[in-house]
């Protein structure tokens, strides 16, 4: 390496372990491998994009050979800045879904009946016209709310959401509710932003409730910043019920009893305030304690002042919260009482710099689990470990979101099915109900799209979304956009191949650290041939087949829909620079990094670079390092116009937001009807940004729960959930059914033979002492009855789960209907139905067969697992709407007939457990305090105009 080239240090800091040096990425030089003992050298063109096999979106550098023109493999790239050049296995795997003999290379439509498995191949213009003219009827005969677009890995931010904002329609619906609304919930009450940035790598205490974070989510870029935290000396406290791969990694590892992780984080709290352990000064300053005790209460306590003041407030934190002790903790969790102090101990040293996690675990288990994050953030709150280094951002300070080409106005409408009004305060669209609310005759679909998403698969109670799809009163027309054969695109009408993390183009930015990066995702070969002088205009001319790019595959759409433009609709996929002309990807990315990345256009041109090629090149830019505390910012003047302040120091405005990045997005609070928004908090002369909740503060009293039908969990508090011992039947135990395998990617890694030959299975956890009681062994076949039916799985015995608890990971049970799909993760299963009663049966486990790739006549595996999420009801939080995926239920030994992957389901008992939680819920006709639908202020994708908040009269 020469003094000249940039060196990008390895994890070991030597050059042997260093990445390529950007100087030598057009002739990158490497032994081919295959030649030994010869010394041939192939050369490579290395070109960046973005790993698509998990949210972290780390960097990719694919390596293609200069002479077959083909990838080769897929290693990190060290410009990005989340993950540095590293990546987990998933990474490099992009490579097995690019090779993949199995996947979907052109448009299929169906013959036959949904679910008869018969296809045949149409062309995009036949499928795109179709679908085109299906929804611009259903516009036209104002039946907007019957086209849906439902996602699973959104890719990039808000591209959809505007492309649906375009059509005029409220059409967008996610899966967060069945992974993560439980946490956003509790992130959002406290600090009005959904997600958490922990600054791992300077803390002095890391608490993770997440194994999920450190095994699948925020997977590699936050992994390697906890080993960054532990080697400069912080301590690790892991609460999993499981042995988790992170709690390997832990100081301190405690299992507890799941969904008691609420009543020891409390203890920790009451530790903390019964101390004075806490820092009162950031409590005082920033949090909403004067709301609080202006509310008409209960209190036992005097008032010292009238007023009262910051010291009669923190009476009463001690009055409130000294029930909770460690005993009580100890009692509920099973966990000593003794390690809940030590831990206590330890967490009291953090100060401002206590990083800590909830995504996921048990927020996403039991019932309440929201509160699980809210009693977490409560001790960053009460050690003022906020925005701090070493502590917990809000995620949106760590996330750089540029503005687009086009921003269509908000719908004017409000979707009853996605947004249903039981569910006014939940995080995201109550998406895993769709079957019942459309069996309720609520609506249903005219044109019903998913998108890198299998519900039935991924979802509980997969048979009810089997029996939606092939009823064709129900769901019109059902569009598959996916890269792989899945259980759900089986019942699709059209099933439309997308590209993988290699063919297509996004941007983002995630909360890694503290800092704001954008990166890049790009069709490789397209990115090449740009490097090389040739322009590609559609991704289809480099991809394989006719692999599509979604962002193309929408504006053409779109384009579609409204041709000559009189439905006001193609105007937002029209060329500026060609007017009257499509708008083309290279365009729409050129227009935001030519006019919305700060210092991009600069650094580009120090490389006599456009900005685009600058971004094909390394495929990230850090926006900025060092964020910082945001809510200390001071308010210009220029954002002052017409302000008033209120009691509680709260300033109000009618000057306008100002545009650019970078502007935090503080809500118009509820109340504020003469028009002004919330600007800051005044503190003497100055005004301070403060935090984007209605209070402008830290909301340790919600008075948005308070006022919507909750005021019993008006501050954090511990309640028992659905899985509590008092709510069990003495024969039940708790299921934990969510932890995922570190090498499987949901439902696209059917076909990843590197990840498939590491993971193929999922059998139960179960603990010795258990094991011991039912008499069984590891590789006894074990049934797990759950309130709809059972499955059929051998057992596990290990010391890594709590005793008396069993676990099994979701990531398994690939199924398919015949030859036709992923063969190498996919069992062959034979479907009976019986009225409402469904049984699914292993015909044929993994075999090996011929291909175009020799590896698969080496599979040796012949295990797929259990597909245990379609024994599981809906369990819809009433506040959240997260899906709570604990069950309860009874394991015993297997019957002689019973095989390994049966699986049995009454979907008749599945619609009385879904009526029994809807009953559940406080609904906005009867709760909502000014007949609006949902708080305004509350986040919400793709919100509607204002207006539509209204309820009907
Ligand atoms: S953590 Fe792994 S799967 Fe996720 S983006 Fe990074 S490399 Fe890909």
């Amino acid at each position: 390496m020469s003094d000249n080239e940039t060196f990008y240090p390895g994890p070991s800091r030597i050059h042997l372990a260093a990445f390529p040096p950007k100087e030598r990425w057009d002739d990158w030089t490497e032994l081919d491998s295959r030649a030994w003992p010869r010394r041939k050298e192939r050369h490579y063109s290395l070109v960046p994009t973005t790993c698509f096999n998990c949210e972290s979106a780390c960097g990719l550098l694919a390596y293609i050979d200069k002479v077959t023109g083909e990838v080769q493999k897929f290693e990190g790239n060290p410009e990005h800045p989340g993950s540095r050049g590293r990546n987990c296995a998933k990474g490099p795997a992009t490579l097995n879904q690019v090779t993949d003999p199995d996947r979907i290379l052109y448009p299929l439509k169906r013959l036959g009946k949904r679910g008869d498995g018969k296809w045949q191949r149409t062309s995009w213009d036949e499928a795109l016209n179709t679908i085109a003219a299906r929804i611009r009827k259903a516009i036209v005969e104002e039946r907007r709310d019957e086209v849906m677009y439902h996602v699973g890995r959104p890719g990039e931010d808000g591209f959809t959401e505007r492309i649906l904002a375009a059509w005029g329609i409220d059409g967008h619906n996610s899966h967060t509710n069945i992974c993560s609304s439980g946490s956003r919930e509790g992130y959002q009450l406290w600090m009005g932003l959904d997600r958490p940035s922990p600054d791992h790598a300077n803390a002095k205490v890391i608490l993770l409730i997440s194994a999920h974070l450190e095994s699948g989510h925020y997977f590699n870029p936050h992994a390697q910043r906890v080993i960054d935290g532990k080697a400069n000396g912080a301590k690790l406290i892991v609460f999993d019920t499981r042995l988790s791969s992170t709690a390997t990694h832990a100081d301190y590892w405690i299992a507890p009893y799941p969904g008691s992780e609420a009543a020891i984080l409390l203890a920790i709290a009451n530790y903390l305030i019964q101390n004075n352990l806490y820092n009162s000064e950031f409590v005082e300053t920033w949090w909403n304690w004067r709301e609080y005790v202006a509310q008409p209460s209960t209190f036992t306590l005097d008032f010292k002042e009238e007023p009262p003041s910051f010291s009669d407030f923190e009476d009463i934190l001690k009055e409130l919260y000294g029930e909770y002790t460690f005993e009580f903790a100890s009692k509920e969790s099973g966990v000593e009482a003794k390690v809940i102090k030590e831990i206590a101990e330890v967490v009291a040293t953090a100060g401002t710099r206590f990083s800590s996690h909830n995504w996921r675990s048990v927020s996403s288990g039991v019932s309440g689990g929201w509160s699980v994050a809210r009693c977490l953030f409560f001790i960053n709150a009460l050690l003022g470990a906020v925005a701090t280094e070493g502590g917990v951002f809000p995620n949106a300070w760590n996330k750089f979101v540029p503005r687009p080409i086009y921003t269509p106005p908000h719908p004017k409408m409000w979707n009853e099915t996605t947004w249903p009004r039981e569910y006014p305060l939940s995080m995201n669209e109550m998406s895993f109900l769709l079957p019942h609310l459309l069996k309720d005759g609520r609506t249903k679909l005219d044109t019903y799209f998913t998108r890198v998403y299998n519900p039935v698969w991924t979802n509980p109670d997969g048979f009810s979304w089997i029996e939606m799809l092939t009823d064709p009163d129900l769901v019109g027309c059902y569009v598959a956009l996916t890269p792989t054969w899945n259980e759900t695109a089986y019942y699709a009408d059209y099933v439309l191949p997308m590209g993988v993390g290699s063919e297509r183009h996004d941007i983002h930015s995630y909360e890694t650290h503290d800092s704001q990066w954008l990166g890049f995702r790009q069709p490789v070969l397209k990115a090449l041939k740009h490097r090389e002088g040739t322009n590609i205009n559609d991704t289809r001319e480099v991809n394989p087949g006719e692999v599509w790019e979604e962002n193309e595959f929408w504006l053409e759409l779109t384009w579609r829909i409204d041709p000559d433009g009189s439905l006001g609709i193609r105007q937002f996929a029209e060329s500026k620079k060609n007017p009257g002309t499509r708008l083309g990807v290279d365009e729409y990315y050129e227009w935001i990094f030519d006019n919305s990345v700060p210092g991009l256009p600069e650094k580009a041109a120090a490389e006599n670079l456009t900005p685009l090629q600058f971004m094909r090149r390394y495929g990230a830019f850090e926006v900025k390092n060092k964020i910082g505390k945001i809510y200390e910012e001071v308010v210009g003047r220029e954002e002052l116009e017409d302000a008033r302040v209120d009691e509680f120091g709260r300033v109000f405005t009618r000057a306008a937001k100002p545009a650019g990045p970078n502007i935090v997005p503080l809500p118009l609070p509820d109340g504020d009807d003469e028009g002004r928004r919330l600007v800051g908090i005044k503190f003497g002369d100055t005004i301070k940004r403060g935090f984007p909740t209605p209070s402008g503060r830290l909301e340790f009293f919600s008075k948005t729960l308070n006022d919507w039908g909750w005021p019993e969990y008006a501050i954090p508090s511990y309640f028992k959930s659905h899985v509590h011992p008092d709510n069990l039947e003495p024969d039940q135990t708790i299921l934990i059914s969510t932890f995922r395998l570190a090498v499987q990617i949901h439902t696209r890694s059917a076909n990843s033979k590197w990840l498939d030959e590491i993971a193929h299975t999922n059998p139960l956890w179960i603990h010795p002492s258990h094991a011991d009681k039912l008499n069984v062994i590891t590789g006894d076949l074990l049934r797990v009855e759950t309130e709809i039916g059972y499955y059929v799985v051998p057992a596990w015995v290990t010391e890594g789960i709590r005793p008396g608890i069993v676990a099994c990971s979701h990531h398994m049970g690939r199924w398919k209907l015949s030859d036709e799909g992923q063969r190498q993760l996919m069992a062959t299963v034979k479907l009976d139905r019986n009225g409402t009663q469904w049984g699914l049966k292993r015909e044929r486990g993994i075999e090996p067969y011929e291909s175009t790739d020799a590896d698969t006549q080496r599979i040796w595996w012949k295990d797929a697992g259990v597909h245990q999420n379609m024994t599981f009801p809906v369990h819809p939080d009433p506040i959240s709407g997260m899906h709570c995926w604990h069950q309860a239920v009874r394991v015993r030994r297997a019957e002689p007939a019973d095989e390994p992957g049966d699986i049995f389901v009454d979907t008749e008992k599945s619609r009385e457990v879904f009526k029994k939680w809807l009953a559940l819920t406080r609904p906005a006709d009867k709760y909502s305090p000014d007949r609006t639908r949902r708080p305004y202020w509350m986040l919400r994708p793709l919100k509607p105009a204002r207006e539509y908040y209204k309820l009907p009269e």
